[in-house]
């Protein structure tokens, strides 16, 4: 092992979507020397800028971690996949785009549990502060408008979206203005992370422009293996670089974990950090007891209803080989054209629980077959149109836990979800389910629906709607909660995000969160670096 001499005063470990804010706000103030870590390689594959193509990431695992979980024992047994971006920009460079901060009463419901820095009032100027709004809205003071994260309105066109909109209001769901302002209730059309037609990550929006400030060190491919200890000090990490050498970094001030839900947690017990018995099961020494680390885990789970659609759409012409080819290429340079979006440009956030202040189930709209390819006469037939609809839980009760199987950093982590696990759990699911398809079998989507082939129309019972959610339900991609904030002596980082029991060590990204919120997490995520940021500085 060698120890490098060069110390630093802050250590950020992972580039990832909390990574990228926090290098960016610590340097600012040039006395602070920061290093920041990333497992994977830069994020120079051009099918990460290229909107159309993010799905590609979750089919074919590229830049990934690797991450299934245990077979889920209320979802048929099944192993579902845990996507992880393993690459600059962590998920943020392969995640879906879509931007939701949730509800003002989830950040209440944080606040009423003792986190009084983290009510709606206190986050709401540091969702301000990220991002740069750019699109219609009657809540303009509660957008931000000159921050590095741009947003915008999905621009992609289809008379379906139209013929969904009037479908919710016949409905009575109503259409939500601006679901990231005043009222979030509705459907309404998406709102991206997406710039000039290109994918505008955490990397993109906070990294990139602040990389030649002399006190930003990056290392690319430099994987953390533990965090080095002084008693009960956080003084560094080990890193093994690509030729598996180890070294030593320090950090004078603090280490800052920023690895994501599932490896921040596995990062802390390889360290000593975690619940002694596993620790001291794999032959790790305990420097901190902490039983929480690992658990608490929480995502979002979902079940659809597909349609044939009765006349082809815009979007099944433009897949057609050669024409699909040129938009890609388009997408890339120039950010124009088909690929510049992605045929999903609705998202809906309704309630099955009445009396409940936060939106228990979203609907997210694909107005595309996701099996959909490229295709080209006489060569490969085109595929068959269809659309369809998502319905997520958004507040789950079940909990997983991530969990230790070696004392080997290489080896991935256990994961169970735990999907489902609750009567209440399943119950709003398959409310939400009826929610998707009453919503999609209104007359105003008669001229564009044929018949629903997923589930089919013979699934029609409780218990077989049930059995289609257990064979199909997907993740959202939203896992969170594994070293929960709490203001309880049992939760694992404190309000200012610190790790308890120990010196000089923060967890910051989305597995502080304390429970799940209502909605896409990676703009909550952005807000709690920010957030983060701000308590370092103060610090200081
Ligand atoms: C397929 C997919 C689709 C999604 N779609 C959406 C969406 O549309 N909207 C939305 O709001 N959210 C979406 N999400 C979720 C959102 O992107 C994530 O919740 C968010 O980006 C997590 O940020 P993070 O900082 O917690 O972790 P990450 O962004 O995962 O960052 C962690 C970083 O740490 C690095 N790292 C981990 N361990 C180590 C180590 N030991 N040493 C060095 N580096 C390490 C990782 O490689 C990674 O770069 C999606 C996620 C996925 C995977």
């Amino acid at each position: 092992m060698i120890s490098n001499s060069k110390n630093y005063d802050y250590i950020i470990v992972g580039a990832g979507s909390a990574g990228c804010v926090l290098a960016n706000r610590l340097t600012e103030n040039p006395e602070n020397r920061v290093l920041l870590i990333e497992a994977g390689p830069a994020d120079r594959n051009p099918m990460i800028k290229i909107p159309l193509l993010w799905m590609q990431f979750v089919k074919h695992k590229y830049h990934d971690w690797g991450y299934e979980t245990q077979p889920e024992p209320h979802m048929d047994n099944r192993e579902i996949e845990c996507v992880r971006g393993k690459v600059l920009g962590g998920c943020s460079s392969i995640n879906a785009m879509t931007v939701v901060r949730g509800n003002r009463y989830d950040y209440e419901r944080w606040k009423k549990a003792g986190l009084e820095q983290w009510g709606y009032d206190e986050v709401l100027p540091y969702f301000k502060k990220i991002e740069s709004w750019d699109g219609e809205t009657n809540s303009n003071d509660l957008r931000g408008h000159s921050g590095p994260f741009k947003v915008r309105p999905s621009t992609y066109q289809d008379p379906l979206y139209d013929a969904y909109l009037a479908a919710a209001s016949q409905m009575g769901m109503g259409i939500a203005e601006d679901y990231n302002g005043e009222d979030q209730i509705g459907v309404a059309r998406s709102q991206q992370n997406i710039f000039k037609g290109r994918r505008f990550s955490a990397a993109d929006a906070f990294l990139k422009p602040v990389l030649g400030r002399p006190n930003l060190t990056l290392k690319l491919k430099q994987f953390v293996t533990r965090l080095i200890f002084d008693g009960s000090t956080a003084t560094g990490v080990e890193l093994a670089g690509t030729n598996g050498q180890l070294n030593v970094v320090t950090a004078e001030r603090e280490v800052i974990i920023s690895s994501g839900a599932i490896n921040s947690p596995h990062l802390l017990m390889l360290s000593g950090v975690g619940p002694a018995d596993q620790l001291k099961q794999q032959g790790i020494k305990v420097v901190q007891d902490a039983s929480e680390v690992g658990q608490n885990l929480q995502d979002h789970i979902s079940a659809s209803v597909g349609y044939r659609r009765k006349k082809p759409g815009p979007f099944l012409a433009k897949t057609r080989f050669d024409r699909l080819t040129v938009d890609l290429v388009r997408a890339y340079f120039f950010g124009t054209g088909v690929a510049a979006d992605f045929p999903g440009g609705l998202n809906g956030f309704t309630k099955v629980d009445a009396s409940s202040d936060v939106p228990d189930t979203q609907l997210l709209f694909n107005g595309a077959p996701a099996d959909s390819y490229p295709w080209f006469p006489i060569v490969k037939p085109a595929w068959q149109d269809g659309f369809g609809c998502r319905a997520v839980l958004l507040h789950p009760e079940s909990r997983g836990s991530v969990e230790l199987v070696s004392n080997n950093p290489r080896k991935l982590m256990k994961l169970r979800q735990n999907f489902l696990a609750t009567e209440r759990d399943r119950y709003t699911l398959r409310e939400g389910f009826k929610i998707c398809r009453e919503l999609s079998e209104q007359s105003a989507l008669d001229k564009f629906r044929s018949d629903e082939f997923l589930p089919g129309v013979k699934v029609r019972t409780d218990d077989e709607i049930d059995a289609h959610i257990r064979a199909t339900g997907i993740s959202v991609h939203h896992p969170c909660g594994t070293c929960r904030m709490g203001s309880d002596e049992q939760s694992v980082v404190d309000h200012q995000l610190k790790v308890r029991g120990v010196n000089n060590l923060r967890v910051v990204d989305a597995s502080v969160m304390p429970d799940i919120i209502s909605g896409n997490i990676h703009a909550p995520v952005l807000m709690i670096a920010e957030r983060a940021a701000e308590f370092i500085h103060q610090a200081r």
